[in-house]
């Protein structure tokens, strides 16, 4: 059988401030600050579907779901992902799997990585094991080493079989 194959890159970027929440990959991280944003600002899922849209070159989030939109206003990232989902995984094409880094210089995200995983596996609908998410930190320097914000880079490849 022929696969074909279909790689994507997404990168988001949300400021640190106090008054937010911290939601990463769907979960509600214990921290001193959030992440700012239209809508949950969910930096992990949102360079998700970045990469998922860009790997069918079918544009970014921001065409998809306009942050000048009020109906995505404290939008759950989540509930977005499965709507990415179902217009990615069209016309043949699924997600074979996907690879997900986490810039943050605090808190420590490892206790936290499985659970986002399983929010990942459940909303695309693939197994665990085709998600994987890790976290470093950038020895303090930059944005993300001075606890100014978080950053995210996500490589997805999308298959279908011809
Ligand atoms: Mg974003």
């Amino acid at each position: 059988m022929i696969t074909d194959m279909r790689i994507g890159h997404g990168y988001d970027v949300h400021r640190l401030v106090e008054g937010r929440d911290l939601i990463l990959g769907g979960v509600n991280i214990p921290h001193e600050k959030g992440l700012l944003g239209h809508s949950d600002a969910d930096v992990l899922t949102h360079a998700v579907m970045d990469a998922l849209l860009g790997a069918r070159a079918m544009g970014d989030i921001g065409k998809h779901f306009p942050d000048t939109d009020a109906e995505w206003k404290g939008a759950d990232s989540l509930k977005l992902a499965e709507r990415v989902r179902d217009i990615v995984c069209t016309d043949g094409w699924r997600i074979g799997n996907m690879d997900v880094t986490v810039l943050a210089q605090a808190p420590k995200l490892a206790p936290h990585i499985m659970s986002m995983r399983q929010n990942l596996a459940r909303v695309f609908k693939i197994d665990l094991d085709r998600i994987s998410i890790k976290a470093t930190t950038e020895e303090k320097l930059g944005f993300t080493g001075e606890k100014l914000g978080m950053a995210t880079h996500a490589v997805v490849l999308l298959l279908k079989d011809l």
